[in-house]
């Protein structure tokens, strides 16, 4: 059910249907609308997820299913386009209200038919473009372009394309100064994880774009997942490798394993056979990558990228934690805690 905004405007009213229609394409099921049904032209061609606001919150579950009661509180309608804003919220078991997104869709009329035009669209004049190699880069004009960071990734990228046998993706590369920005570039007042601080990014594999920030030009990571998901999503190491070999947080992997040797002088305890169920008390180190990540570094100091291809292959981490390491989960702690040490001692 969606409360709307009181209008009497003929225009806006058909605007308004027009937003309610496509919202309840998010219902009860898994199925995501007909973009192209939606959204104008030139955000079709842009993308085959045209909008950039679905999956805002949650890789896996659209921005539009986070609220029951979607309210569309204000409509104003100027110079051909009718600018709707959504909230988005829950409540929780008392009368508290939670805000998960605040949502701006723009209605134009194309050849007479409704279609949403994206803010990235509307607002062109607002953002830049730029292609290095493969990577084109989309950002605020308030962005100044850091050639040298972008020529860096890239160089981290070509050696491992050329490892792993991998050609150069043609990737849409959308990032801004930090997640507020981001966000709004995105057509976004506000979504739930906005005043996040650390770097963070999202990939769409299969449309090859990425959104991101706190790292301009270089979110090597993000990158690496539009390589490394359609071939090895599967693996339960896909994202760990990608941790190894890129970091994450903004770290390198390096600083992850400081930073795992310090939280186990705090946290002695901490039994890391059990890091799928471990519920890290630093923000900063999300344990279960870091152990994947050190298997990885372990396998790669012994037989280099061969292995790293390998270690890829296990449909789990048992079978990977035998075959490679002659190991059973019950000897991981000790193990992994003793390969840490030997890192942070060189
Ligand atoms: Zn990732």
């Amino acid at each position: 059910m969606i409360t709307v905004a009181d209008t009497s405007d003929v225009r806006t009213q058909r605007a308004i249907h027009f937003l309610v229609r496509y919202l309840d394409n998010f219902g009860d099921s898994n199925k995501t609308p007909d973009y192209s049904a939606y959204w104008c032209k030139a955000d079709c061609r842009r993308s085959s997820l045209p909008d950039n606001m679905v999956y805002s919150i949650n890789t896996g579950v659209p921005t539009y299913k986070f609220s029951f009661h979607p309210t569309i509180f204000l409509a104003v309608a100027k110079e051909g386009v009718v600018h709707l804003k959504t909230l988005f919220a829950s409540l929780d078991s008392g009368t508290q209200i939670i805000p998960w997104a605040i949502t701006n869709h723009y209605v134009i009329d194309e050849d007479g038919q409704s279609r949403f035009i994206s803010e990235l669209e509307l607002h062109k004049k607002e953002y830049r473009t730029i292609k290095n190699r493969n990577i084109t880069y989309h950002f605020p004009e308030s962005v100044t372009f850091n050639k040298p960071r972008s020529d860096a990734m890239l160089f981290r990228l070509k050696n491992i394309e050329r490892q792993w046998g991998f050609k150069p993706i043609q990737i849409d590369y959308y990032y801004a100064t930090n997640n507020i920005e981001l966000s709004r570039m995105r057509g976004l007042d506000f979504n739930y994880n906005m005043d996040g601080m650390t770097p963070s990014g999202i990939t769409y594999s299969a449309q090859r774009m990425i959104f991101c920030h706190g790292l301009g030009e270089g979110y090597l990571h993000e990158v690496l997942h539009i390589y490394f998901n359609p071939r090895y999503e599967e693996s339960p190491m896909c994202h760990a490798m990608i941790y190894y070999l890129a970091g994450g947080l903004g770290k390198d992997f390096n600083w992850m394993i400081n930073r795992m040797d310090e939280y186990l002088q705090k946290f002695p305890e901490t039994d890391l056979g059990q890091f799928e169920n471990l519920q890290s008390k630093d923000p900063m180190l999300h344990i279960d990558f870091v152990v994947k990540g050190l298997l990885c570094k372990l396998i790669d100091q012994r037989d280099g990228i061969t292995g790293l291809k390998r270690a890829l292959k296990y449909k789990t981490l048992d079978e990977l934690l035998l075959t490679e390491f002659n190991l059973r989960m019950s000897g991981l702690d000790a193990y992994l805690k003793a390969a840490i040490k030997k890192f942070i001692s060189k």
